[in-house]
């Protein structure tokens, strides 16, 4: 069972109802616009989102990564565009920096990320290497002279890439044959271009875009981590990642699961309440287990990054399991909506579309199926 500290209920209360009476309202426009809401990145950042997880030092307020994962929950509940904006900012914009920077890489980048004034972005997928992150073939090459890197190729799908406050955005790029380092490239580099903003089925108000690098320059201080080990350390990222877009599944499981009891018990078919026939409430009986089996599986693996143990197997377990009974409870959802369950103004239509990319992002459930299965000592490829 998952037992959470009186700190980390009385936070819960604040993000939801923050995410309540401060999002739920504006979701409509937001979603229509198809553009990240800067004032709902502002008003996270007044609640201190952004720096839960980081040290004082940086601005943070030093919390643990539970605590992240309660605050992306509970937006996740209201919408999975600005939960996933969190999570990304957090985990993979401010994360490889704090993770992986030098001193001065921190002190440059971090204040800003922390903050929330700015947004980070990771680029690590590419248009021929996605699930093979290792067939990166984005190019960097050292002049001596000037002591530069300079980047080629191209990213695919980077999320807050193209934001009018992305400040940054960390790229991997081979160096070598087989020798994968990672770069921070700061937005607004010449050779750093931003293409238009992905059409998405879901995740309306979340900002995704291509990005092409071309002979784009970066001073040799802008390698991020040791030369060689910029796979590693990215793969190391998604590992945190996983656990937060788990508890982004999570979210919209419960948000589901509510809408869907609520509707149940009071629309009326046949002389009574849907909720009475069991072929239906047996269905909503099954989601309630899976939205519990997620739940624990999230804050498990969360503990267990929180108390320094090994959390790589847990957070695939945590996400396949989560992503899957989030796209399930989607699909639960429509059904005992019926037609308004189709409707844009149903807030179930809504999670429908939201949640497929959760078992594609950071990894697809294969590849969460892969790292179990490794985790297990069976000899998969
Ligand atoms: C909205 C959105 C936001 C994103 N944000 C980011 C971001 O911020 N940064 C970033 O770097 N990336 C981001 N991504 C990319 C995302 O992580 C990739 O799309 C994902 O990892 C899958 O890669 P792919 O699309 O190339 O699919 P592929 O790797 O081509 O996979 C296609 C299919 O083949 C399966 N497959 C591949 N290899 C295997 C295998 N070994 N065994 C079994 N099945 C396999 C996959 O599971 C999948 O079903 C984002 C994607 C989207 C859509």
């Amino acid at each position: 069972m998952t037992e959470f500290s009186d700190e980390h209920d009385t936070f819960r209360a604040v993000v939801r109802d923050f995410a309540r009476r401060g999002l739920a309202p504006h979701l409509e426009r937001w979603e229509a616009a198809h553009e990240l809401p800067l004032e709902a990145v502002e008003a996270m950042a007044g609640l201190g989102l952004f720096g839960i997880v980081f040290p004082e030092e940086w601005g943070g307020s030093g919390g643990d990564f539970t605590s992240l994962c309660i605050a992306i929950e509970e937006i996740g509940q209201v919408s999975q565009s600005i939960g996933i904006t969190l999570s990304a900012a957090v985990g993979l914009g401010a994360n490889p920096i704090h993770s992986f920077g030098t001193d001065d890489q921190k002190a440059q980048w971090l204040p800003d990320l922390v903050s929330g004034m700015r947004l980070g972005a990771f680029g690590l997928t590419e248009p021929d290497a996605g699930s093979d992150a290792g067939g990166t073939r984005t190019r960097a090459h050292h002049y001596e002279s000037t002591d530069e890197w300079v980047l080629d190729g191209t990213k695919a799908f980077i999320t807050n890439s193209g934001t009018p406050i992305t400040s940054v955005v960390t790229v991997t790029a081979l160096t070598d044959d087989g020798e994968i380092s990672s770069f921070i490239v700061p937005a607004g580099t010449p050779g750093l271009i931003v293409e238009p903003a992905y059409r998405k089925l879901g995740w309306h108000a979340s900002d995704t875009h291509g990005i092409t690098l071309d002979g784009c320059r970066v001073p040799g201080a802008n390698m991020l981590g040791a030369r060689g080990t910029g796979l590693r350390n990215f793969l190391t990222i998604l590992d945190d990642g996983r656990i937060a877009i788990s508890a982004l599944a999570v979210g919209c499981a419960q948000a589901c699961l509510d809408l869907a009891v609520d509707y149940a018990r009071e629309r009326q078919a046949f002389g009574g309440p849907i909720g009475r026939f069991q072929g239906l409430a047996f269905q909503l009986a099954d989601l309630a287990v899976a939205v519990e089996n997620s739940r624990n599986l999230t804050y498990k693996a969360a503990r267990l990054k929180d108390t320094g143990r090994p959390f790589r197997q847990a957070a695939a377990m945590a996400k396949l399991y989560s992503t899957e009974t989030a796209v399930t409870a989607t699909r639960v959802a429509t059904q005992v909506f019926g037609g308004m369950g189709f409707m844009e103004e149903s807030p179930v239509a809504r999670f429908y579309r939201d949640a497929k990319i959760l078992e594609i992002g950071e990894g697809t459930s294969e590849i969460q199926r892969l790292v179990i299965s490794r985790s297990l000592g069976l000899p998969v490829g």
